[in-house]
């Protein structure tokens, strides 16, 4: 197989892209290793549940429990998956994601650093429900130090659905995960042939194939059963990465949903409630209500670290615009959305980041 990344502006990747990939035509669907002779990658899947492994239950109609089926046997029942990859499954857990937790998140960074450390592995896949998966991705993408590839996999319909996504989306971030071509370029998301970095992708639809979206910046790359395509080069990694403590949980940090008609209430019980941070998905540019950021400039006065993202899906959260951040006491998100702003903050408080300031700069980055 021969893998392309093309060299195109953002801007323009659409028709470059296109056109480009029209000239270089679909690549063999064979791995680079076979093609070569040399040993196949060495893919470590690790399974935490979702909907990829769902199965359909006895309630009527599409009802169906998350995580039934094993990392396993979703592997087994793919033809031709094994001629991808050297593979091994283990089981970290087997949740719908909108159970994920620090625990869960714990024991995937310490299985992936003992392999990493134990020079086991070239590439890691991760299967995890779609809900959370931006949640996940981005955790790992900030505390995980490594080159090899770590793509996180899921899938929209069950696997006994008619027309189920995950047998092919499971062999697509196989053949992401195995190749080369993916080293150094952070923590990604595969989904319906399209390839997502950590730091933007997004879900976007609640029922679609076509769910994961980066909005203003778009896909990193395309991958399907015949070809595997990234869009740029990669980016030589930071190596500031945040620590993790020794164990679970993190310190807490509460999201707070700004809407018409809002009191102070729902700031005030976070700082009852003993959160350490709040992110405020706010309307708009990240704004509220004059009692919601009255209130929660005294929370930044009494040491509770805010933040203010977005509740519209999409572009940057300015500062001192509308809102008087400096004066205040607030960072903003930038481009993080609430839940992705809400594990970075959980991050920097674990690392004793907490100083506005500080914590402006650690989100630039
Ligand atoms: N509750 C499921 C989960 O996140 C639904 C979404 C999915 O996996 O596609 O695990």
């Amino acid at each position: 197989m021969t893998l392309h990344w093309l060299q195109s502006a953002r801007s323009a990747r659409s028709i470059i892209g296109l056109a480009a990939a029209l000239m270089i035509g679909l690549a063999s669907p064979a791995t680079a290793q076979q093609a070569s002779g040399t040993a196949l990658a060495r893919v470590l899947v690790l399974g935490t549940g979702g909907t990829i492994a769902g199965q359909a239950n006895a309630r009527a109609g599409n009802a169906y429990d998350s995580g039934k089926v094993s990392a396993a046997n979703l592997i087994a029942a793919i033809p031709g998956i094994d001629r991808l990859a050297q593979i091994s499954a283990e089981q970290i857990s087997s949740i719908g994601s909108q159970d994920m937790n620090d625990k869960v998140w714990f024991d995937l960074v310490k299985r992936i650093r003992a392999a990493i450390d134990n020079k086991e592995v070239d590439g890691v896949v991760i299967t995890h429900g779609t809900d959370t998966m931006e949640e996940t991705a981005f955790f790992l993408q900030n505390v995980l130090d490594t080159d090899i590839p770590v793509v996180l996999v899921g899938s929209m319909r069950p696997s006994t659905a008619i027309g189920a996504d995950g047998p092919a989306n499971l062999y697509d971030a196989m053949r992401v995960a195995s190749a080369p071509e993916s080293r150094g370029r952070g923590v990604l998301v595969v989904l319906n042939d399209t390839i997502h970095g950590a730091r933007w992708v997004q879900k976007t639809n609640t029922t679609s194939v076509q769910t994961f979206r980066s909005p203003d910046v778009g896909p990193v790359g395309y991958v399907d059963t015949g070809s595997l395509r990234f869009l740029q080069p990669a980016i030589p990694a930071k190596a500031a990465k945040l620590k993790l403590p020794d164990a679970p949980p993190l310190p807490r940090v509460d999201i707070i949903y700004s809407h018409a008609n809002m009191d102070a209430a729902e700031v005030e019980d976070a700082v009852k409630r003993g959160a350490k941070g709040i992110v405020l998905a706010g309307v708009g540019d990240g704004n509220s209500s004059k009692s919601a950021i009255d209130a929660l400039a005294a929370a930044a006065k009494q040491g509770v670290v805010v933040v203010r993202s977005t509740r519209v899906g999409s572009g940057y959260v300015n500062r001192n615009v509308e809102v008087e951040d400096d004066k205040l006491g607030f960072a903003v998100s930038l481009d993080l959305n609430p839940q992705k702003a809400r594990v970075l903050l959980e991050l920097l408080i674990a690392n004793g980041v907490t100083e506005p300031g500080a914590v402006q700069q650690a989100f630039a980055q």
